[in-house]
């Protein structure tokens, strides 16, 4: 007799708490597709129709989307809340963003928002930044209320608009304004990604970022003397301007090993030889725009008396910012250059991996990769994650798919896309990720 019971009642446990896989799959597919169909680009970072598609699939499982417009022009952002067990641990948030960079569409060969499936692969703007993770946040925490699986700690979901420029309106705005609805303990994001080539040549490896590398801006402006092209002078503006930058990218590799990178070369023997692994084991500097001449169009027989670049350098985390910048000036010595700050690097330093949480990121993982490495990473660029993380937050980044380095690259390109296996794949994972202890 208890034996039945016992039987019957781990059958409909069983029942109700697997998903449907192949309709998920199929409905996530769907889904994702009329998502990158919405023209959500930035600017004007428009996401009035993301917010009203992605609020309509909440609805259906019966719950409640909350939309907060934070500027003219339809910018919007969406926040849902699953309750969890224990209401005193601080949330989970799912973060993702709405907005997308802008496309040529001349130079696309698919219809940058069509959604097209074709061999396999799903184009379109955005479905790898970061439209794909987005259905696959909102697939696995749908499922959960389906199921009637309470997780063990509330999770909020947060879709914001406009992280492809500064998350003034998105991410800062929503910690700014509704920190009391956010305050996460953890942030789960984009940022790291699974791949066969990205990391090392021919393993699968999963890196989960733990932190972001920071962002330092700079204006350089060279001032000379202004004059009559035919004769040469020596402090031609533009002259001063080249050798600054010459010996400002000038650098030495920085002598302090980052302990993340550290941890990723215990973990794997050779890292691949590309830009992404490149960026991320040293400070970097790309020099980005030049201004000069006189007039539009610009004289080509006037020398300027004035000319101006912007560097973009990216600092690892534990790199004092300030002490860059000194040593550049120190290197370029050069009273007729100024410098200007276009932003201010803040450094809240990489997120702590010894949490139940990366123990639960890296079992999904596994689940659906059996033969991965799993290690934390650094990423080159920015994500806002960041803004989390500087407010006490532990924040991971991670698409949970295995995608190569070709791929990743094109990335706001004109050829953006995934493969469809893998974008499934991820939504196993993440279910796995939020029906795990946390
Ligand atoms: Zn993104």
């Amino acid at each position: 007799m208890f034996h039945t019971f016992s039987f019957l009642f781990l059958w409909m446990f069983a029942a109700t708490t697997t998903p449907d896989w192949p309709r998920v799959e199929q409905h996530a597919t769907e889904l994702l597709q009329q998502y990158i169909r919405i023209r959500s680009v930035n600017p004007p970072a428009d996401t009035t129709a993301t917010a009203k598609l992605l609020q309509h699939e909440f609805e259906l499982a019966g719950m409640e989307a909350k939309l907060y417009t934070s500027a003219a022009g339809g910018k919007t952002n969406l926040l849902v809340r699953l309750a969890g067990r224990d209401r005193t641990k601080r949330p989970l948030l799912l973060l993702n963003h709405m907005d997308v960079v802008p496309v040529d569409a001349s130079r696309w060969k698919h219809d940058p928002f069509g959604g097209e499936i074709e061999n396999g692969l799903i184009w379109g703007r955005g479905s790898l930044d970061m439209k794909s993770t987005a259905v696959q946040q909102l697939t696995a925490l749908v499922l959960l209320k389906q199921l009637g699986i309470v997780p063990p700690r509330d999770i909020v979901f947060l879709s914001t608009c406009d992280e492809e420029t500064d998350g003034s309106n998105g991410a800062a705005w929503m910690i700014k304004n509704h920190w009391d609805e956010l305050n996460p303990e953890y942030v789960l994001d984009e940022g790291g990604v699974g791949s066969r080539d990205l990391y090392t040549p021919h393993k699968t490896v999963f890196g989960i970022s733990v932190g972001d590398k920071q962002v330092l801006w700079i204006k350089l402006r060279a001032v000379g003397t202004s004059g009559h092209a035919s004769q040469p002078i020596p402090d031609n503006a533009n002259d001063i301007l080249l050798t600054a930058i010459a010996k400002a990218k000038d650098f030495p590799p920085s002598s302090k090993p980052n302990p993340v990178i550290s941890e990723m070369k215990t973990q794997i023997d050779s890292f691949s030889n590309n830009k992404f692994m490149n960026a991320i084991q040293q400070n970097t500097i790309s020099l980005t725009t030049l201004r000069s001449g006189l007039g539009d169009p610009p004289k080509v027989n006037v020398i300027p008396s004035v000319a101006e670049a912007t560097l973009d350098c990216r600092l690892l985390p534990g790199q004092n910012a300030d002490e860059f910048l000194s040593d550049i000036k120190a290197r370029v010595n050069d009273q007729r250059v100024t410098y200007e700050l276009l932003s201010h690097p803040a450094d809240p330093g990489p997120s702590r991996t010894d949490t139940p949480l990366f123990a639960a990121l890296k079992s999904a993982i596994l689940k659906q990769n059996p033969d991965a490495i799993v290690v934390p990473v650094i990423v080159p660029y920015g994500t806002d994650s960041q803004k989390f993380r500087l407010r006490g937050s532990i924040g991971y980044g991670l698409e949970p798919m295995v995608i190569d380095a070709g791929t990743l690259a094109t990335m706001h390109s004109d050829s953006e896309h995934i493969p469809l296996d893998q974008f499934r794949a991820g939504l196993h994972v993440y279910f796995d990720i939020l029906t795990s202890e946390w």
